[in-house]
């Protein structure tokens, strides 16, 4: 199959850690490759946020990266992205109408919007992966939350306008159901990790006790929490990756306010920020932690508790989201709730307590992570997903069916970006012609 993957703003080749440079960028990757392997030929399309990035460049054999000119060639946050979507989505047009892909897969509700405006052109058939939604953040982070506020609307649209979704856990379907998308058009298909390269095997290892947090500092991660609960487990060092590089990472707030908290709880001593890790360096992290401590307050699906279970270490993790599905209370790890400290002390204690406990949870996890969540599988998967998408479809494709918004500028975005204001036929010539 020829296969477009479009992920806007998280490009397979960035660096990781950074607050918009995580689990997306890892998946797409990832499942690229993995896809590459079972034969198939990947284009990536990506936003291009650097002015020296080549137009393409090979990720490895048949996947290639396409940078895509789409906004001012520089980093862009990605809830300032929206606006860019309409040349985004007229570069995909121009690339699908010449060269049809089989089947686009688009990551992260903007390449959805982008999708669906190339593929009302083109007739393509669209797969969507949302990696996080709108609805979600909002509960969680209210007032908080900086999307641009058409994202809710916007989720709803692509939901019944895409050809099928692919959840990533089952948390995600029930919040995907109450948007209106039909059963029929769901799959689930989690994210994967590598298993070749998150293995058990020695690692150095410290006298004292050692937990482990990875991932992008940003609040909802659940990093303080972790800080907290320290203070009620003697012995124990928190090591923490993520953020930007160590050299840059005081320049971070969110890293200054968590290493204040760290000061005013006088546990400086035995808390580290190291800063960004290369994702190459993260299986002999984890390997020389005894646990890994997973705690946001809501996760879309957690690569790292996965990564943690294929290298042989157990989880002490929020029992949110995808992680409801990766760790098995118990077995592969604990879950406790979100944003409780001190219960969150007294699980990682009982496992500090225990080392036999340990061994047997991370060789469980191991287990179940190669059983499970290797990328070859997560492949297979997703192309089955795809098989079956091609299979429904019967009839060409209808008018995208996003509702209109409003533009600072007054315009309604429908005819900026050319996306659907259900005027259908017009919307679409006027943007073939636009072309
Ligand atoms: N990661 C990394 N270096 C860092 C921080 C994170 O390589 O300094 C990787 C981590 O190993 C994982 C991904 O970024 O593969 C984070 O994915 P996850 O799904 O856990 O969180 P998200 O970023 O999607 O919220």
């Amino acid at each position: 199959m020829k296969i477009a993957m479009v992920s806007e703003h998280a490009s397979p080749l960035a660096c990781l850690g950074g607050v918009d440079a995580g689990g997306q960028n890892v998946h797409v990757a990832a499942l690229s490759a993995a896809l590459a392997d079972r034969g198939h030929s990947v284009t990536v399309y990506t936003r291009a946020d650097h002015p020296a990035l080549p137009r393409s460049t090979p990720l490895t054999a048949g996947v290639i990266v396409e940078h895509v000119p789409a906004g001012p060639a520089a980093e862009v946050p990605k809830d300032e992205l929206l606006p860019f979507m309409q040349p985004f989505a007229a570069v995909l047009a121009e690339r699908w109408r010449q060269d049809p892909p089989d089947v686009v897969h688009a990551h992260f509700w903007m390449s959805g919007v982008a999708c669906l405006q190339a593929a009302a052109v083109t007739d393509v058939p669209v797969v969507q992966t949302f990696h996080a939604l709108g609805t979600v953040k909002r509960r969680w982070q209210k007032s908080a939350d900086g999307s641009p506020p058409e994202r809710l609307t916007l989720e709803r649209g692509i939901v019944r306008s895409v050809d099928s979704i692919i959840a990533t856990c089952a948390d995600e379907v029930a919040e995907l159901r109450a948007m209106g998308a039909p059963d029929e058009r769901i799959d689930v298909v989690p994210c994967g990790v590598d298993t070749q390269r998150f293995r058990p095997g020695p690692a150095p290892r410290n006298k004292r006790p050692r937990l482990l947090v990875i991932g992008r500092l940003v609040p909802r991660k659940g990093v303080e929490d972790a800080i907290r609960a320290l203070a009620d487990i003697v012995g124990a060092d928190l090591v923490i990756v993520g953020g930007p590089a160590a050299d840059e990472l005081m320049l971070d707030p969110e890293a200054r306010r968590l290493a204040d908290l760290v000061r005013e709880m006088n546990i400086a001593d035995r808390v580290r920020f190291l800063g960004r890790a290369a994702h190459a360096d993260l299986p002999e992290i984890i390997r020389s932690s005894d646990l890994v401590l997973a705690v946001p307050w809501y996760e879309p699906f957690g690569i790292v508790p996965l990564e943690a279970m294929a290298c042989g270490v157990p989880v002490v993790g929020t029992a949110v989201g995808g992680l409801l599905d990766t760790v098995v209370e118990g077995e592969t790890g604990l879950l406790v709730p979100p944003g409780r400290p001190d219960v969150l002390a007294a699980a990682v204690n009982s496992l500090l307590d225990s080392g036999t406990r340990r061994v047997a949870m991370g060789l469980a996890g191991r287990t179940r992570a190669e059983r499970l969540y290797s990328w070859e599988s997560v492949a297979q998967r997703t192309e089955e997903s795809y098989h079956r998408t091609l299979a429904s479809r019967t009839e060409p494709r209808k008018p995208p069916n996003l509702p209109p918004r409003t533009m600072p500028d007054g315009t309604t975005p429908a005819k900026r970006i050319g996306l659907a204001d259900r005027t259908g036929m017009s919307d679409r010539t006027e943007t073939a012609g636009a072309r």
